[in-house]
């Protein structure tokens, strides 16, 4: 009997990955590098999450952590309810190959090889025979909507369907989790819109939990959550509702912050400044929210660009 090329399209509801005040610190010639701070997240099954956030700010370091390919120095990671911390190599290994689907900015494929041996290839390691091998391959590749370029080779294809490709030969080993670290950082924008279709027909009709880090804006549109990191700690998060008109669309975008364990708030820095915040802000509790003010009436004419996290 041969197995379903795909989980099921609801995938039972539960925690994907679970991050409690995740630290790395990455050692290089004797200089240590906090790469993450003090992460702490919950990404359930079935989520389309976007991650944002300037360059070196641990973006493709939780990546790595959330796909396996390495343990935090501190804190606790569940990738399907499992401590990572707690696994061995081999155990690790497994889960990697198992339930984590790659997809990396750059394409990593065969250049001389047809996209459906290329997404065929991978398999064979995974001990799947030919017949099935090629079916799903040929599944994935109609998923990311390339059932027309199933004998191109990459050098013969554009960009985006490169791309598609590697999405296909992510999702034909049926992953629970896709990650997807810049995927269309060398795209333009029309191309890169294909690609996050095709990450979102991988949730939305495969039932993979994606998240996808971008510095795309174009994402925004396409995602109910974006996760913002700065300097190693996750700052904000948007969500995004329907739109109030029935058309499916996502509107109302809401900022949150992120209210750590330890009760700490990281307010977005251009909202600091521009009111003025620096060192300590004033606080007034209401019955249902909190009052956050300067602790001096601004100055007029401050230019003072030393906001940050309160
Ligand atoms: P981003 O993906 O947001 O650009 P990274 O996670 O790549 O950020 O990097 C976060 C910080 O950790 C940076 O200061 C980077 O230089 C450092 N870093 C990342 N990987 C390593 C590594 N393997 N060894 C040493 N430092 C690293």
């Amino acid at each position: 009997m041969s197995e379903a090329p795909f989980p099921a399209a609801d995938p039972p509801p539960g925690v994907a990955i679970e991050a409690r005040d995740v630290h790395k610190v990455y050692r290089l010639d004797g200089v240590e590098v906090s790469a993450l701070r003090g992460v702490t997240l919950r990404v359930d099954e079935g989520e389309y999450v976007a991650i944002t956030g300037p360059s070196g700010s641990g973006k493709s370091t939780l990546m790595h952590l959330f796909g396996c390919l390495d343990r935090p120095s501190s804190g606790t990671l569940l990738v399907g309810g499992r401590s990572i911390s707690e696994m061995g190599d081999a155990q690790l290994a497994r889960l990697r190959n198992n339930e984590i689907g790659f997809v990396f900015q750059s394409f990593q494929l065969l250049p001389r090889t047809s996209a459906v041996d290329n997404v065929a290839l991978p398999l064979v390691y995974r001990g799947v025979g030919r017949s099935e091998r090629r079916r799903r391959a040929t599944a994935a590749l109609e998923a990311v909507n390339l059932s027309h370029r199933l004998r191109h080779r990459p050098t013969q294809m554009s960009g985006g369907e490169q791309q598609r490709v590697a999405i296909a030969v992510a999702l034909a080993n049926s992953p629970r989790v896709l990650l997807a670290d810049e995927p269309t950082g060398e795209l333009d924008s029309a191309t890169a819109a294909s690609v996050f279709g095709a990450l979102q027909t991988a949730n939305a009709e495969l039932g993979a939990t994606v998240l996808v880090v971008t510095h795309d804006p174009a994402v925004s549109s396409m995602v109910r959550r974006v996760i913002a990191i700065r300097d190693g700690r996750t700052s904000t998060e948007t969500l995004r509702r329907d739109a109030a008109d029935g058309s499916g669309a996502l509107e109302h975008a809401v900022e949150y912050a992120v209210l750590d364990r330890a009760g700490r708030l990281q307010l977005p820095r251009e909202m600091t400044e521009t009111l003025g915040m620096r060192d300590r802000v004033r606080l007034e509790a209401e019955p249902d929210h909190i009052g956050v003010w300067p602790d001096q009436p601004q100055r007029a004419g401050a230019t003072d660009s030393d906001g940050g996290a309160a």
